[in-house]
């Protein structure tokens, strides 16, 4: 067999520069500016409920997510945080809604960042020179989070309901607050479950200010709407160079909300592609079930982490072509699969063997790899 080159990967095609915002560090990762753009989620226990939420923090760790929020409605919840944000292997953020207390109880528990929401805190306004020096003093960003559906009252009056304007001009307020005491640690989200107005209102932002900006459709559904409406709306978003930090929001456990998150980045390669399933619709001229080969094909080859493209094509349409584009592939047809390995029929196998042939080469290229010092798709994250 001839040798295969394995060369590094070509050099991914950009949609569009960065938008030049500031860069400002979330513990041990760096939002903005020039930083990749990071995956969050967020947990769904009781905060205070240590042990579960370190548990969920874990396996979020474990699917890539990079920081996680956490809730803190009440004091219970206030006094977990400081274990949790020391034991967790990723940045903790605190969620701050209603009361200004736990603003700062989440910057003396040591949370990597805060976020508050203007809309709901009571006297929020008051609180801005105690909470920037209390952050500027701990180091801790603060993320100024709007969201259509706890609007601050006075905005709601003027627009009538949470438009772009609205959204956007409720949070570059409470940023010149923050500004007036020359704290500008700030990351910025104004989230709305309509992408369109989402949209328009994080290019407002964009334009108006240089602040990093936390992406997210919020109540966007279940997983199948919600991973929808999050792709098309951060698709718009990140091809236009907007966005320093997304976190998609669904009514499904948050490890998948890490996963679709990735995927989204990694499809507009802003992160390093892993494997990639290249797989067609299947269609009437299908000689071989696709569906269930790019299953079985998927299950087998899952965690791998190598930028491996893998084609499995139903037929000789557009089978050998893609195949051949791959780094492994399959082009079946009468009963049997041609399997490819860098653009080379290397052997003819029949269609019982397909599976087994594809995890066996793709292993033997993984490992290939890896000896090569090819990258995975790891996502990058600055540590200060
Ligand atoms: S590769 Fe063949 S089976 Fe698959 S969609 Fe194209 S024409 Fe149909």
């Amino acid at each position: 067999m001839t040798a295969i080159s394995l060369g590094m990967p070509d050099v991914p095609i950009k949609l569009a520069e960065r938008r030049k915002s500031r860069q400002i560090q979330v513990g041990s990762v760096a939002v903005g500016g020039d930083a990749p753009v990071s995956v969050q989620s967020m947990t769904t226990t009781r905060t205070s409920d240590i042990g579960a939420t370190l548990q969920q923090i874990a396996e979020l760790t474990a699917s890539g997510c990079q920081i996680v929020r956490v809730a803190c409605p009440t004091q219970d919840d206030a006094d977990a945080l400081a274990t949790i944000a020391r034991k967790s292997q990723i940045p903790v953020i605190a969620d701050i809604h209603f009361q200004p207390k736990y603003v700062f109880a989440a910057i003396d528990a040591g949370c990597a960042a805060v976020r508050v929401n203007p809309g709901n805190i009571k006297q929020f306004d008051d609180k801005v020179r105690e909470i920037a020096k209390a952050a500027s003093g701990a180091g801790v960003p603060i993320r100024i989070g709007v969201n259509a559906g706890s609007l601050d009252p006075r905005l709601l009056e003027k627009y009538g309901k949470a438009t772009p304007e609205a959204l956007a001009e409720s949070a570059l307020w409470e940023a010149s607050l923050f500004e007036e005491h020359d704290f500008r640690d700030i990351k910025i989200s104004v989230k709305h479950n309509d992408p369109v107005v989402m949209v328009a209102a994080y290019r407002l932002l964009a334009q108006k200010c240089d602040y990093p900006l936390h992406l997210g459709v919020t109540e966007a559904g279940p997983a199948f709407q919600g991973t929808i409406k999050s792709a098309v709306a951060f698709g718009a978003l990140l091809a236009e160079g907007i966005g320093d930090t997304i976190r998609v929001s669904l009514s499904a456990p948050p490890a998948e909300e890490v996963k679709v998150g990735i995927q989204i980045l990694e499809s507009l390669n802003l992160r390093q592609r892993r494997l990639e399933i290249v797989s067609c619709p299947s269609c009437g001229r299908a000689q071989v079930d696709v569906y269930k080969l790019a299953d079985q094909v998927t299950a087998g080859l899952e965690g791998m982490e190598v930028p491996l493209r893998v084609a499995v094509m139903g037929c000789v349409v557009n089978g050998p072509g893609e195949a051949r584009e791959a780094d492994l592939g399959v082009a079946s047809g009468n009963g049997k699969g041609q399997i490819f390995v860098k653009g080379e029929v290397i052997k003819t196998v029949p269609e019982s063997k397909i599976v087994e042939t594809l995890i066996e080469e793709a292993m033997k290229l993984a490992e290939q790899m890896e000896d090569a010092g090819v990258a995975s798709g790891e996502p990058q994250v600055s540590v200060s």
